[in-house]
């Protein structure tokens, strides 16, 4: 196997295999060839964790990925219009054996202008900063004794703005510090990691989270106070049932309790702390934060779900019933990222708040991300006809 293409599968299993790094589909991680011809990069709506030799990853022309950003014509585009023209051109950079039909990582014109490695996460330690209104400040003097500091990247909608203003970023750095940044840090959204191997770079990461971590209030890892089997059942009856009379649709139900879980409901404000999504992947792996029910009243979560659909917006997939658990609501394959994400964000809600307040997108960075998503999703559609 080309040693790139080995380097990728490590970096993505080791970090892809835990739910604090990344949960979901969700983060990227490629690995430049030492030619500086190809570029190897997770294919998009796949998880690190399932990448082999056979299936989960993409080789691109270098040049190519590097040219989008650049390109003039497609700056000056309608977003909706923009972005499929970048998910063609990516998909035309590519240069492999691949059979299955997989797109590269809507990030991977981000990629080509960062180091060798990069590796990209959405770990719930550093989403604690990113996603507090005194964040950067403490990270700032977190890493005051780092050589090369982290840069910090203000929130900008995914696809290709992102990749045109960190490319901007990482220009303007390298101009002030000689040399590209190994750590950046993206407000509302994770951590991108980048060195020239594939050792350093996991290494880096392993430090970076442990220095979070070390700031912040981790979760209780004891087993809660058992709950009755009586009032699991009712209240995932309840939430069933409100599901089909708010939304139309059947779906399946599944419960979830640990300590942390436990710890969070038991907060004075843990209904406040839920409004507003934390990030592009909370909206799009769990519709959201999850919604808070004081009480079990199918009829009034049903109207709440109404609400959410009439204004526009995902409707719920996960409820934290109070002194019950989290219940959550979709299919047997989802239901798991849906938990994953949960306990990411009440990790990071309960933090961010203690660091200045919790900050979460606007209206209109929440709809780009649902108008993004469904025409990414479209575009998947189009594709397997094809
Ligand atoms: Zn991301």
């Amino acid at each position: 196997m080309n040693q790139a293409l080995a380097d990728l599968i490590k970096i993505s299993r080791e970090t892809g295999a835990d739910p604090t790094l990344v949960q979901g589909g969700g983060g990227n991680t490629s690995v430049k060839t030492a030619d500086g011809k190809y570029m190897y990069i997770k294919a998009s709506g796949t998880a690190l964790k399932d990448m082999s030799e056979k299936v989960g990853w993409r080789r691109l022309r270098l040049e190519t990925a590097l040219s989008v950003v650049k390109d003039k014509e497609i700056a000056q585009m309608p977003p909706q219009k923009r972005e499929l023209k970048v998910v063609d051109r990516l998909l035309e950079a590519c240069d492999d054996n691949v059979k299955v039909e997989a797109r590269p990582s809507v990030e991977a014109h981000l990629h080509a202008w960062l180091d060798k490695c990069v590796i990209h996460l959405h770990p719930s330690s550093a989403g604690a900063f990113a996603n507090a209104r005194n964040g950067r400040a403490k990270l700032e003097k977190l890493f005051k004794a780092e050589k090369l500091p982290p840069l910090w990247v203000p929130y900008t909608d995914p696809g290709y703005m992102l990749a045109k203003r960190i490319a901007g970023l990482v220009e303007r750095y390298q101009k002030e510090h000689g040399s590209r940044p190994a750590i950046l840090f993206l407000e509302k959204h994770g951590l991108f990691v980048t060195a020239p191997a594939a050792g350093t770079a996991l290494r880096l990461v392993r430090r970076v989270i442990r220095l979070c971590n070390s700031k912040l209030k981790q979760p209780k890892k004891a087993k809660p106070k058992p709950v009755s089997p009586e009032k699991i059942d009712a209240a995932m009856a309840c939430i069933d049932q409100a599901y089909t009379l708010g939304t139309g649709e059947k779906t399946d139900i599944w419960y979830y309790y640990n300590g942390a879980i436990e710890e969070f409901m038991l907060l004075k404000d843990a209904g406040k702390m839920l409004v507003g999504c934390l990030t592009p992947d909370e909206l799009v792996y769990s519709s959201g934060p999850a919604m808070w029910v004081e009480k079990c009243d199918a009829r009034s979560i049903a109207k709440r779900l109404k609400k959410q659909i009439a204004a526009g917006k995902k409707h719920s997939a996960a409820f934290l019933v109070k002194g019950v658990g989290l219940v959550a609501a979709g299919t047997e394959k989802m239901a798991p990222t849906i938990r994953d994400i949960v306990l990411y964000s009440i990790f990071i809600r309960t933090n961010a708040a203690r660091m200045g307040g919790i900050l979460t997108l606007n209206k209109r960075q929440e709809e780009f991300i649902n108008n993004w998503e469904s025409e990414a999703f479209r575009k998947k559609l189009a594709d397997g006809k094809r």
